[in-house]
């Protein structure tokens, strides 16, 4: 099993193998290509173009796509995926890093808002010229947005999603089984405040396992960390390097941030001993490496 880092700062650290820098915000900022990183971009929440540009927000019957909207419960302000000239701004911004040295891209939030969503003119007509069902035709129209972007990504491709394994399809246009044949690997993030409570991160690495026909990487949040939750977080990734990921991520602030989990690690001999006592193999491995850099 790898570990990564997915950060803010486009920094390496020593003891981790993949590294994902976020270049394109939900706030609607972009920074340069990250080089010899995965590129990890936010597609269709942007909350600074639709600040510019009200009439781009995708549109439901209980109002727009935007976090103030109360009648619904969505974490970002999502741009209407169908909206051709935002959508050539975001292929244009992949085609770009495309041009430098980077290891690949990750796009999030490429989907729709939730199932109510889009019915703003442009939408409903498509989907009517479709002849599909609601729920294939904003599949598909999802699908064809990954395969636009997939033909200019340099290196590897990978795509997050809504933590949803069950109704991904139905609620975010989010159609597991063709996106595997587009994908490298799927990155699914599972953020939490903290891990003191885990059965869920467990529970939705199995379903997730399970219902993806690629390879996976886990990401959980490493912010915010105290000497408990650092341990919980740790002891979360010890279960799950018994499942058969490619990889665990930890979301960080910063490099400091990613040392500081590495070094409760080596110089906490309990855990350690908690490792080797149960048998966390892959996990021992993983602080061994870390024992002999920090
Ligand atoms: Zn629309």
């Amino acid at each position: 099993m790898k570990v990564g880092l997915v950060t803010y700062t486009p920094e390496k650290v020593e003891g981790f193998d993949l590294h994902v820098f976020y270049s394109k915000w939900a706030d609607g900022s972009v920074s340069p290509a990250a080089r010899e990183m995965q590129n990890d971009i936010t597609c269709f929440c942007d909350a600074k173009a639709i600040r510019e540009d009200p009439s781009i927000v995708a549109v439901s019957n209980n109002g727009p796509a935007l976090r103030k909207n109360r009648k619904i419960n969505i974490p970002f302000d999502f741009v209407c995926p169908t909206n051709p000239e935002y959508r050539a701004k975001v292929l244009d911004y992949v085609e770009g890093l495309g041009r430098e040295k980077i290891q690949g891209v990750t796009l999030n939030l490429y989907h729709f808002p939730e199932e109510e969503f889009c019915v703003c003119p442009r939408c409903v007509e498509l989907w009517r010229q479709s002849g599909l069902n609601w729920t294939e035709w904003r599949a598909q129209a999802i699908t064809d947005f990954l395969k636009e972007a997939k033909r200019l990504v340099k290196g590897a491709f990978a795509v997050e999603m809504f933590p949803d394994p069950v109704l991904a399809k139905e609620r975010f246009g989010i159609d597991f089984e063709r996106i595997a044949e587009l994908v490298d690997y799927f990155h699914v993030p599972l953020s939490s405040r903290d891990y003191l409570t885990n059965y869920w991160v467990d529970l939705l690495a199995r379903d997730f396992l399970k219902v993806l026909k690629k390879p996976m990487v886990v990401e959980l949040s490493a912010e915010m960390l105290t000497d408990e939750k650092t341990d919980a977080l740790l002891k979360t990734m010890a279960y799950l390097s018994r499942h058969n990921l490619m990889g665990v991520l930890l979301l960080v602030h910063d490099s400091e941030n990613a040392r500081q989990v590495c070094r409760y690690a080596v110089n906490n001999t309990d855990f350690r001993e908690w490792l080797k006592k149960y048998e966390f193999t892959e996990m021992t491995r993983i602080a061994d490496e870390w024992v002999k850099l920090y």
